[in-house]
């Protein structure tokens, strides 16, 4: 008996990996992330398999479910949105996990700042723009460290990718105001990959009235960077000294 801790990606359920895919096929249990999955990958485990809404739970109803599984010796999917490494609350589980002397495996899924990226026809990290990307949040019930604040972290003017803050995006403005510029592309991605998907493009100083006037207040991904301008200098990948 096993538990697997699957990504299911950011919305498209052909976007899961087929690994996981294989692997929901032939799960007896699922605790699946209620609010975010995509609903039709269930209709892939087989008819007779225990679903739970992990939405709707606590750990500790978690743990209940993983012993029953075990009881009966029967593998367990714990489907989770995007990664299950990004915000995904795995570790507390996994050290449960540990404590029942239960095995299990982490597979990898396609994160929703992946899928916004793509969604954007864009590279997130350009030469001679930046390098570097970070995947943040602003704070809410979890606390964030204060070396990690955001005016922090936009000292170096990375490409920034935001998760769980949409609802923040006028705090979030102004802290960036002062080092990225008013000019500066920001991109609001609401649900990536989803047939409801909708893309934003603005600037700094005008990306927070479009969202409220789009009234979005969850499942979105933002993204700000110089990158999203399209000035680069050619990768040193593919130019012609390389290959
Ligand atoms: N593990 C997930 C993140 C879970 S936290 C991952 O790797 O993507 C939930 C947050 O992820 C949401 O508040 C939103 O910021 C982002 N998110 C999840 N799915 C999304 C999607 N399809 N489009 C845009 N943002 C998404």
């Amino acid at each position: 008996m096993k538990v697997y801790f699957v990504g299911a990606g950011p919305g498209d359920k052909e976007l899961i990996t087929i690994k996981g895919f294989n692997i929901l096929k032939r799960a007896e249990y699922c605790i699946y992330a209620g609010s975010l999955i995509n609903k039709e990958l269930l209709s892939v485990l087989p008819s007779t398999a225990r679903k739970y809404d992990s939405s709707k739970m606590n750990l500790e109803n978690m743990v209940e479910v993983f012993k029953e599984a075990k009881a009966e010796n029967k593998d367990l999917v714990r489907l989770h949105s995007g990664d299950p490494s990004i915000y995904g609350a795995i570790q507390e589980q996994m050290h449960a996990l540990n404590k029942l002397q239960i095995s299990y495996e982490i597979i990898p899924g396609v994160s929703s700042f992946v899928a916004a990226a793509a969604a954007l026809n864009q590279e997130l990290t350009l030469p001679g723009v930046t390098q570097t990307i970070v995947i943040t949040r602003m704070e809410g019930n979890t606390p964030i460290p204060e070396k990690e604040h955001l005016s922090k972290l936009a000292l170096s003017t990375p490409t920034l990718c935001i998760f769980l803050s949409i609802e923040k995006i006028s705090e979030i403005v102004e802290i960036l105001l002062p080092h990225y510029g008013k000019d500066c592309p920001i991109a609001v991605v609401y649900k990536a990959s989803w047939p409801e998907q909708m893309i934003i493009r603005s600037r700094l100083s005008d990306i927070e009235n479009i969202v409220k006037n789009e009234a979005i207040t969850k499942t979105a991904m933002i993204i700000v960077g110089h990158v999203l301008d399209k000035e680069f200098d050619r990768s040193i990948l593919y130019s012609k000294n390389v290959c």
